[in-house]
């Protein structure tokens, strides 16, 4: 006997089963519309050239070693992360109300939020609300981080393929006092819908009415617009209306370093005598969990936030990934008009961003898979980066008998 037998197995994680269905497909015509990574034209990852540069002059720097981080992490990659959110004029940085803390990716940033939430800020909830839909593994942290409930609240609308805002300020209006709510920064995972700037003014009245506390989500700063400091905005209305939060930063997607899991959780205070506590807290966040994160991707993105040359390089690149993405967007969506696909695929251009929530049915999703080798989520959700000039006939005409 074991102490194990009775333990049963959990399902997949989807993204995951998905892209490995995906590698071990031998069909030369399989797409992958699946993971969240950025793609080149050719379906190959991307390596920054401003992070290849950055990693050669840490690697080759005799005064490198490997010796423990602090367990709050790299100093000067956790202010310069901090800084690009909330924008070196915004009076949390001027006023040094705003700091952060070195995470693994934006994954361990959330979780080191639930944490700190569950356990060390007094009076909250344990009740926190996700939109519908949202990134799957919001609910799981919080759970596991000790909350008690998770409560959907309105967010897309499938009749008109937007936002319901109406829905979103009913059902958080209707939140206890001193619940917790995530919101998505910028660039919504998974239907590529952002409230806009109008609407962000609403939503974060309600938080300020209901004594909501936001927990940010910034997977993808750069990828919405183009331009990191665009992308901010949302962040930057909270801190300008004084609201507190703190905000997931990743660094997986806008500097390509998946699986080096950088990130940074940005806290911002209303009150800078409360940071050296706030940090001693966090540090028994942290201890507790891993002791302390890892140096390398950490230090590359350190190098380039620091250095103007390097940063204005690193812009650029922002700009081919977005620009590539706006780009296919707009390629599918007339290859399926060009086809007389049934249906309006206005919403393709209109969403921004990595994904495209196309709408499709899971039964159409499962058609695309089984039938084309075309692998996405079965909430419809695609990862535009995947379709290059070279799939796009092949995709859209899949798509194309998938609905009719
Ligand atoms: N939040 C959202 C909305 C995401 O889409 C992702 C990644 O897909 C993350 C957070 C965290 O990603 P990572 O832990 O790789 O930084």
């Amino acid at each position: 006997p074991s102490w194990f037998d009775e333990i049963g197995a959990q399902p997949p994680i989807e993204v995951f089963e998905m892209n490995k269905a995906f590698l071990d497909d031998t069909d030369p015509i399989k797409v992958s519309l699946g993971i969240g990574a950025f793609r080149t034209e050719e379906g190959k990852p991307w390596v920054l050239p401003v992070v290849k540069q950055a990693e050669k002059a840490i690697v080759e720097d005799p005064a490198m070693n490997f010796e423990y981080l602090p367990i709050l992490g790299l100093e000067s990659f956790t202010n310069a992360a901090t800084r690009m959110l909330v924008g070196a004029d915004s009076a949390a940085w001027q006023e040094k109300r705003a700091f952060g803390v070195q995470s693994i990716s934006g994954t361990g940033a959330l979780r080191i939020a639930a944490d700190f939430l569950s356990t060390v800020v007094p009076n909250i909830t344990k009740i926190v609300y996700i939109s519908n839909p949202t990134w799957e593994n919001h609910r799981l942290l919080f759970l596991l981080a000790g909350f008690n409930e998770v409560r959907e609240y309105r967010y897309w609308d499938a009749q008109k393929r937007g936002l319901d805002l109406q829905g979103l300020v009913e059902d958080l209006h209707a939140a206890p006092e001193r619940s917790v709510v995530i919101l998505h920064a910028c660039a919504h995972n998974p239907t590529g819908v952002d409230p806009t700037q109008e609407q962000w003014k609403k939503i974060v009245e309600v938080v300020k009415e209901r004594k909501l506390f936001p927990v940010l989500d910034s997977a993808y700063q750069g990828f919405a617009s183009g331009d990191p400091d665009a992308d901010a905005w949302a962040v930057r209305y909270f801190v300008s209306q004084g609201v507190e939060f703190v905000c997931a930063q990743s660094f997986a997607k806008n500097f390509g370093l998946y699986n080096q899991r950088v990130g940074n959780l940005t806290v911002v205070t209303n009150n800078a005598a409360t940071i050296p506590n706030l940090k001693s807290q966090l540090t028994i966040v942290v201890r507790g969990n891993y002791s302390n994160p890892p140096a390398h991707g950490a230090r590359i993105v350190s190098a380039v936030l620091n250095d103007p040359t390097l940063t204005e390089q690193w812009k650029g690149h922002i700009q081919t990934m977005s620009g590539r993405m706006k780009a296919m967007r707009g390629l599918l969506r007339e290859k399926l008009e060009a086809l007389k696909t049934p249906g309006s695929w206005k919403h393709l251009t209109d969403q921004i961003g990595m994904f495209a929530y196309t709408g499709l049915t899971v039964k159409q999703c499962q058609f695309l898979i089984d039938r084309h080798h075309i692998y996405l989520l079965k909430s419809g959700r695609i990862n535009v980066c995947g379709i290059s000039p070279k799939n796009v006939d092949h995709v859209s005409k899949a798509i194309y008998e998938a609905v009719t």
